[in-house]
């Protein structure tokens, strides 16, 4: 794909612009910050993207940080994923961090908080908290446990650590300001108990657990991050980020980093992205998966970056698309439309040209010996020698579409038909239909033609030409294939808008599978398969992504074989159409 000069986003802007003006010594160090409690999507590529991207540009190093913070909800097969799906993203993280490796230095702070007069431990449900906060134009009320002192914080706060106090029973609070036009100075919550689960890295250590406002920003300046850039939901979060990164630098500093008391890390944002007809949310697509509404998180219709890959989208079309989409700071919907788009222009690039025949009906080539074949060979992608050949093997009978003859056609039908006009079989001769045979309920069952010898694809009767050309398969050598074909998992352009249950707008054809006839040279794929039977899903043993081969199906799309393929039986893929809807 052609590089094409853009300019700067607006985040590249504020990083030269910092580089310009000495911030932090020019260090630049990002993080992406998954939180391990599902697969990744497609959104979080462009948080990949952006959070890697400036990294590479201006020679810093982007680490990868899970934020662990729930072991309600996170688990360790979500950690391996992710950090597969980045490398096959085509990304190199420093380092891998954890926000439960802070869980010690965080739980320090808190002490210091209660110290410090800054935090109490409120035993209010959590229905009275929230009916407290107020609204954006009227004060909350205070928590009548809001002016406990000191010492009886500090102990209650142990007790909620040691086990001693029933989960949601109490928190511990930031005592900020509950009149504070930003709702989320209202008291936020820095703590809440979690005892009814593990946490996947620390075990039972924990019975307390930071929520995500007290441990981001923290969590960043442990670790030296310079630019925080999150989605523009955490924008209305900044000023409390600011908050709590006040109380430990500059004249609070408390030496909990090693770059001194006037570094701060800086947080940005940018718009999430959504794509019409899909959903984004980690909860939804959990569901979906939990209640077998798809056949998985790698399911080639969801928009996790398993699901996509198993669709046959490649690492650098994802990029691409993330490319052509940018950043900004207005929400919108990106029509996934473009993200084919930009699929189909890839593979037009590489994908080799094969044939098959999705509603076979045989044709006879009556003047063609009977039992004898041949191979012919034909450019993987025409017009382009240096991307190889295959063969094709050719004889007497033949798959054709069914569509692609009529017994009886007008002169505007360029295909088969009986006395009809002359015909270039894909690659190869010249044909003519002769006529047909048809089933007692008068479907047809064969089609017959003759051949004319002189009119080979690649020798001077080659050159021959007709007004169509059909796409053929050789009974003996033909493979029996399933081609799934997928469509939009969603039958309305924004699920989430809509009311009422989500599930219920699921597009039902969305899995369309067929049976069909495939030349012969995709058997290759068979022997791949049984070469590769010790491989889960297309995962290698080492947690690599195993790459599967693309191809285009003349006339019916781009394809790509299926980890279910096995020694016997070859699946299909349907990545997208050839039709681009999109540039209309
Ligand atoms: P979900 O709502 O699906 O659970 P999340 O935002 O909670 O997603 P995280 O694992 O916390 O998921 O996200 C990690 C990073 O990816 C965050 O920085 C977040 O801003 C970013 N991210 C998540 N979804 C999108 C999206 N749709 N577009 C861009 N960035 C996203
Ligand atoms: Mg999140």
């Amino acid at each position: 794909m052609e590089e094409q000069e853009r300019s700067l986003n607006f985040i590249e802007q504020i990083v030269e612009k910092d580089l310009a003006e000495g911030v932090n010594n020019g260090r630049i160090q990002t993080r992406f910050p998954p939180e391990p409690n599902g697969y990744l999507h497609i959104g979080h590529v462009k948080a990949i993207c952006m959070d890697f991207g400036i990294a590479e540009k201006y020679n810093g190093v982007c680490n990868l940080r899970f934020d662990d913070t729930n072991p309600a909800k996170e688990d360790t097969e979500y950690v391996d994923t992710i950090e597969r799906d980045i490398r096959w993203l085509g990304f190199k993280w420093g380092k891998i961090f954890y926000a439960s490796d802070y869980f010690d230095a965080l739980y320090d702070l808190a002490i210091r908080f209660i110290k410090e007069g800054k935090a109490y431990v409120d035993e209010q449900t959590a229905e009275q908290i929230a009916e407290q906060k107020g609204t954006p134009t009227e004060a909350g009320t205070n928590s009548p446990y809001r002016d406990r002192p000191v010492e009886e914080n500090l102990r209650l706060f142990q007790a909620m650590q040691n086990g001693e106090i029933e989960e949601g029973k109490m928190v511990l609070r930031a005592k900020i300001d509950m009149a504070n036009p930003n709702m989320h100075f209202r008291d936020p919550i820095m703590y809440r108990i979690i005892t009814s689960h593990p946490h996947h890295r620390t075990g039972r250590k924990w019975n307390v657990y930071p929520m995500y406002d007290f441990a981001h920003g923290q969590s960043d300046y442990f670790e030296g991050v310079t630019h925080s850039i999150c989605t523009l939901e955490f924008e209305v979060h900044r000023p409390l980020y600011d908050y709590f990164l006040d109380q430990i630098t500059g004249e609070n500093f408390a030496g909990l980093s090693p770059y001194g008391p006037d570094y701060r890390p800086k947080q940005r944002e940018f718009n999430r992205l959504n794509i019409t007809y899909t959903v984004m949310s980690k909860r939804k697509m959990l569901q979906l998966v939990k209640e077998g509404l798809v056949a998985g998180w790698d399911d080639p219709r969801m928009p996790t970056v398993c699901g996509l890959r198993r669709r046959g989208y490649t690492a650098t079309s994802i990029r691409e698309f993330m490319d052509k989409i940018g950043y900004t700071k207005v929400e919108g919907m990106i029509d996934q439309g473009l993200l084919e788009h930009t699929i189909r222009e890839d593979l037009k690039e590489t994908a080799p040209r094969v044939c098959a025949i999705f509603d076979p009906v045989k044709l006879v080539i009556t003047n063609y010996p009977e039992g004898q074949t041949e191979t012919l060979v034909a450019e993987n992608i025409d017009g382009h020698p240096e991307l190889g050949t295959r063969e094709m093997t050719f004889g007497r009978e033949l798959w054709i579409e069914r569509g692609d003859f009529l017994e009886q056609a007008d002169n505007k039908f360029y295909r088969l038909s009986p006395g009809g006009r002359e015909v270039r079989l894909k690659a190869s001769y010249i044909i003519q239909a002769t006529g047909c045979e048809k089933d007692a309920d008068g479907n047809i069952t064969t089609v017959y033609a003759t051949y004319d010898p002189d009119t080979k694809s690649g020798t001077e009767g080659g050159n021959r030409k007709t007004k169509a050309t059909i796409n053929w398969v050789e009974c003996s050598s033909a493979l029996d294939a399933e081609a799934r074909l997928y469509d939009r998992l969603f039958a309305v352009e924004n699920p989430s808008a809509e009311e009422g249950d989500f599930r219920d707008l699921l597009n039902p054809d969305s899995l369309i599978v067929k049976n069909i006839k495939i030349e012969g040279s995709l058997r290759s794929e068979l022997n791949l398969s049984a070469q590769r039977s010790a491989t889960d899903n297309g995962l290698s043993s080492a947690n690599e992504v195993v790459n599967y081969n693309h191809y285009q199906l003349l006339k019916q799309g781009y394809f790509v074989v299926d980890p279910d393929t096995t020694a016997e039986h070859l699946v299909l893929n349907r990545t997208c159409s050839l039709k681009d809807n999109y540039l209309k």
